[in-house]
């Protein structure tokens, strides 16, 4: 990403002249100073962008501080959230910072006053980047909401040494290589050496008798790990609140074994800390699959133990009794990944602090809540038995036994039951025996939470009538939907001031405060004037990422052409692979007619592929090798480019999402949870070209359907079209464009050097396409051919992008953080 970027020392430097500016400046500018020569210990003249980065950070960072002390006064909120994600990711926190603080023009100007530029500081920023994608990024902007809406919330996960791989290219293939955000310190977070826990991991279970055949269980682990803190203050709008971001680090409880050292076994006397610390060490770099190894499984329990420690600790303290957690504590599961949740808060409840088997059970499914984020089977967690015998065997003991008293009640009511109603109780038990022994955390989480969410509307219709369907018919309350969130503070005021400054023009300041002010924009969609505006504005941002481009790929871009962005995980049901076969076969038909008016267009692709996802490298190295072939081509000029970008990651998301016409949205259609770029994209005016998939359909319902460009089968239709016999075959039989796309590709046009190369990726569709690639393919030109005669309206076409931020203000996270608060957490928002 930019935070790549080499870090120049000292050249920015140059000697302060008379100090202008008001008292607020002045102070900043003297603050910033004082932290750069006594925290730091350099001279302005050696300092380097980062050193001025770290500076200004910690002075920001003290006005959040007294921002929190100024709202809170140690008062004690009636109810928190703890919101438990395995994976935030936060991206930089510097402009964040600055903006809701009210200090941007502020800092501008106090680092201007010593010769400093900001944007170079910003750029020094490195990405916190613990997270894959959607999922980190909503926990992400879910932690900026609630500080804004004042919502009392710790978020908890891990501080990992090294977030998502950074990604690079050589010969257009992907290389990964570890990525350092911690190598330089990170100024925004306080460790908390006080706040540590340890966590247990394998060892026996004892029992002992309490009288009146009471049992009681105890756990002694055979290893133990401590889990030490550090916290991030999240700074809402206004500096009006501040949260926590609780990050916890694995340490050994010993450094070194010293009978070991004395003895000469230098290495062996360390492995024990390696071993332990290696559960904070890297994130795992799978999105929308499951992980199938043990250190993963140890990272789960790992945060979720410590968090709920925590938590535990915390309510004691201010309450007393657990008896009243559910009242002051809500608990939100992101995914599955802190499931272990359930089996570990029965734990603490019945050994730690006494209670019963059914009190905890009480207080357990009253506490926790959990958010579903995937439909694939490939992504839903499921552990060997054997693995948690092993590794957590006291907490195995506990699913048996909430197993058997949930198979229990529901041979019990079986007899009840509606035929239409009926079940095969295997189907909702916990274990799943069917692929060996292994537990299913997805109804884990299910049976142990108060409620279940989905993220989109289709997305949570269809948890009811897939993945737990039968959960649900015994307990039809428990899913309920909240569609996901982007906030506007960092994907709107921040990433794009050009556009935030003609939203205040047109709908008032207030807008900043309230999103649903941006309606008042529509009627501008038809002010030629404020339409010309709009589109210099993107022209602006287009010459930008032009820049961005032609540094990192060599390739110039015309930013007058048509930028058409498909930016996320690269995976098959994303449907990169359907962006790209559409895009050779516009190449062969500007080759056949280079005469024709063509829409000129440039295709920019980036996002990673997990390391061991074999076909979805060989799509990055498919549109690398594209790439070459049709920049390279004189036949086709500026007509059609294609880049891919390197290293996908926040704020390179912050770059291109402003500069995009066109968002490019066309996952097969049930398979998208809900998408979140695509909101963000719409909200700064692109276009949408989408399938009726996830939050899209929300999107149109909000933008109007003539403002969005909708193409392929629905999720009905898809689930319809799989039981049809020979379905590529068929499409591709009856699409000359498609079948001629697809030999190109087959037979090594695009890869000379190796024609073989992307036989893998053609086979797959011709024989499988599990994805329907194929099946949509037609309609998906079709639309892409009204997208090249819209672009040649420049009128309606800005009109459309108008309407499209003005109608978009629903998917503001703030709304989201609202619907959790009102119908999961009880929670009051001012
Ligand atoms: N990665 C980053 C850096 C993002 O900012 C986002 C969302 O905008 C995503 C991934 C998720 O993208 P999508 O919803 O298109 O999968």
């Amino acid at each position: 990403a930019s935070s790549a970027k080499p870090a120049k020392a000292a050249a920015t430097y140059v000697k302060p002249h008379a100090a202008t500016g008001s008292e607020a400046v002045v102070e900043l500018r003297e603050a910033i100073k004082a932290k750069l020569i006594y925290v730091l210990g350099k001279t302005p003249e050696a300092a380097r962008e980062r050193d001025w980065f770290a500076a200004t950070a910690l002075a920001l960072r003290d006005r959040i501080v007294d921002a929190c002390y100024g709202a809170e006064t140690g008062s004690v909120p009636d109810k928190r959230v703890y919101y438990l994600s395995l994976e935030f990711l936060i991206g930089r926190l510097l402009s964040d910072a600055m903006n809701n603080l009210g200090l941007v023009e502020a800092t501008k100007a106090a680092l201007g006053d010593l010769g400093v530029d900001l944007a170079a500081v910003e750029g020094a920023e490195p990405d916190a980047a613990l997270g894959n994608g959607g999922l980190g990024r909503l926990a992400a902007c879910f932690m900026e909401s609630m500080a804004s809406l004042s919502i009392p919330a710790i978020g908890y996960g891990i501080r990992y040494d090294h977030g998502i791989f950074r990604q690079s290219l050589e010969d257009g293939w992907q290389r990964e290589a570890p990525e350092t955000w911690l190598a330089e310190g990170n100024p925004w977070e306080f460790p908390r050496p006080e706040a540590t826990y340890k966590i247990g991991f394998g060892g026996t279970v004892t029992m002992t008798s309490q009288g009146d055949h009471h049992i009681r269980r105890h756990w002694h682990p055979a290893e133990t790990v401590n889990a030490v803190a550090y916290d991030v203050p999240i700074v809402g709008w206004r500096a009006k609140h501040v949260n926590v971001l609780r990050l916890w680090k694995a340490e050994a409880d010993a450094p070194v074994e010293l009978a070991r050292f004395n003895a000469g076994d230098h290495v062996g006397a360390v492995a024990g800390r390696a071993r332990a610390e290696a559960i904070s060490r890297v994130l795992y770099p799978s999105d929308s699959s499951a992980e199938g190894q043990e250190l993963r499984l140890r990272q789960e329990f790992f945060f979720t133990s410590a968090s709920l420690q925590d938590l535990v600790r915390r309510h004691v303290a201010e309450r007393g009794s657990l008896r009243s957690l559910p009242d002051h504590a809500a608990i939100q599961l992101n995914d599955t990944h802190p499931a272990i949740a359930v089996p570990e808060l029965m734990r603490i409840l019945m050994e730690d602090h006494d209670l019963t088997w059914e009190d905890a059970w009480q207080i357990t499914t009253n506490t926790l809540h959990y958010t579903n984020h995937t439909l694939l089977p490939e992504a839903l967690e499921t552990w060997p038995v054997e693995l948690m015998e092993r590794l957590l065997p006291r907490h195995m003991q506990i699913i048996y036994l909430i197993n058997w008293l949930h198979l229990e009640e529901q041979n019990k009511n079986a007899k009840g039951r509606r035929p239409d109603e009926a079940f095969d109780i295997s189907a909702v038990s916990l274990i799943d025996e069917s692929h060996g022994r292994r537990v299913r955390m997805g109804p884990l989480a299910f049976h142990g939470s108060r409620r279940v969410n989905g993220v989109s509307a289709l997305h949570s219709e269809l948890l009811k009538s897939t993945v737990f369907k039968d959960l649900h018919t015994i307990e039809p309350e428990k899913i309920v939907n909240k569609t996901n969130g982007i906030t506007f503070r960092r994907w709107l005021h921040n990433a794009n001031p050009e556009l935030t400054a003609l939203a205040v023009e047109a709908a008032g300041k207030d807008v900043l405060d309230d999103p649903t002010l941006l309606e008042r924009l529509v009627p501008f969609a038809d002010d030629p004037d404020f339409r010309k505006r709009y589109a210099a504005m993107r022209k602006t941002r287009k010459k930008r990422l032009a820049q961005v481009i032609a540094e990192r790929t060599g390739v110039a871009v015309d930013p007058s052409a048509l930028f058409d962005v498909q930016i996320k995980r690269i995976h098959e049901y994303k449907r990169q692979l359907l962006n790209l076969i559409e895009t050779v076969a516009l190449y062969q038909a500007i080759k056949q007619a280079p005469n024709k008016d063509w829409t000129p267009r440039v295709k920019i692709f980036a996002g990673k592929a997990a390391p061991s996802y074999v076909q979805a490298k060989l799509i990055i190295k498919l549109a690398g090798d594209i790439a070459t072939i049709v920049n390279n081509d004189p036949e086709i000029g500026d007509r059609l480019k294609v880049v891919f970008l390197p290293n996908y990651s926040v704020s390179l998301a912050e770059v291109i999402i402003p500069a995009a016409d066109l968002s490019e949205q066309i996952s097969t259609a049930g398979m998208e949870a809900s998408g979140t770029g695509n909101m963000k994209l719409a909200l700064n005016g692109a276009l949408t070209v989408g399938t009726l998939d996830g939050a899209n359909i929300e999107i149109k319902d909000h933008v109007g359907a003539d403002n969005i460009f909708i193409f392929g089968l629905d999720a009905e239709g898809v689930l319809a079209r799989v039981k049809e016999p020979d379905y590529a075959a068929k499409a591709i039989a009856a699409s000359p464009r498609l079948a001629a796309a697809l030999d190109a590709i087959g037979n090594g046009t695009f890869s000379p050097d190796d024609p073989g190369r992307f036989a893998p990726l053609v086979d797959e569709l011709r024989h499988g396409d599990r994805y329907l690639t194929t099946v949509d393919f037609e309609d998906y030109w079709r639309v892409q051919r009204e997208i090249d005669a819209a672009w040649k309206r420049p009128e309606t076409w800005w009109r459309t992008a108008i309407l499209n931020t003005a109608r978009m203000a629903w998917f503001s996270s703030d709304r989201s953080m609202r619907e959790y608060a009102e119908e999961i957490w009880r929670v009051k928002v001012a």
